[in-house]
């Protein structure tokens, strides 16, 4: 059994998301033989080099599931595209480039973020190749502490003002931008976070049936996409 997860937001300040995690970390994983977690996992990540005792415990949990035998892979979301070597070293954690080819439930899928697929948000297209650019993560990793923190915090807020004045289309993705990736790799099955509005879209890829599988974000409930002899199945679970 395979469990997908993406768009926790983990940070200090929802101990509930945090807790409900730890546990899920416990129970369910230890059962997985992997787990995938497609980005934005933390809220805000500055650098390894800043890693917070809070931070440091839930790489130390993810340590611990993957000393016991369950494969951790992760992949830079927007808000933790920092997330580095060390923090993977420290976690057991595998890191996933986006996007990313797997096999999975015997067919080969698309994994992604999915801010990439949001093309008609074009000032954060621009952004987004800033930031991803080597030489800027370069630049960024290597400026001090104090400055990251306040660029986080720039960051941060503009995403929330954003998100709130653009059209909701926008900061979907792009329709035509699936098929598109689909067909260049090959899948009939993409699966991805970011736009946290968990969903099986069902559509036509090159004539074939396909379908866009999106993770719901963990807020006033949790959710795992589970991977098994009986297929793909995405389900909501209580926090507490
Ligand atoms: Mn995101």
């Amino acid at each position: 059994m395979i469990l997908l997860i993406s768009d926790l937001h983990l940070e200090q300040e929802r101990p509930d998301i945090s807790r409900a995690f730890l546990d899920f970390l416990k129970t369910r994983a230890t059962q997985a033989e992997a787990l995938y977690i497609l980005g934005d996992f933390f809220e805000v990540w500055v650098g390894d080099d800043a890693i917070t005792p809070f931070q440091r415990s839930i790489a130390q949990a993810l340590r611990q599931l993957s000393d016991s035998g369950t494969r951790i892979y992760l992949m830079h979301g927007n808000r933790d595209f920092l997330l580095g070597k060390a923090f993977c070293r420290e976690a057991g954690c595998t890191l996933l480039k986006d996007p990313c080819l797997v096999e999975l439930g015997g067919e080969q899928v698309l994994l992604m973020h999915g801010d990439s697929l949001c093309t008609q948000d074009l000032a954060y297209m621009k952004l987004r190749r800033w930031l991803r650019n080597p030489l800027s993560l370069f630049i960024l990793r290597n400026l001090p502490l104090s400055t990251r923190h306040k660029l986080a915090r720039k960051l941060r807020s503009e995403s929330r003002a954003q998100t709130r004045m653009k059209a909701s289309q926008i900061i979907d993705v792009t329709p035509e931008e699936v098929p598109r990736i689909m067909t260049a790799y090959g899948v009939r099955t993409l699966i991805h976070g970011h736009t946290h509005r968990p969903a099986v879209h069902q559509l036509a890829v090159d004539g074939q049936a396909a379908r866009r599988i999106v993770l719901g974000d963990w807020d006033s409930q949790g959710w795992a996409l589970q991977v098994d002899a009986s297929g793909f199945q995405q389900a909501p679970f209580p926090l507490a």
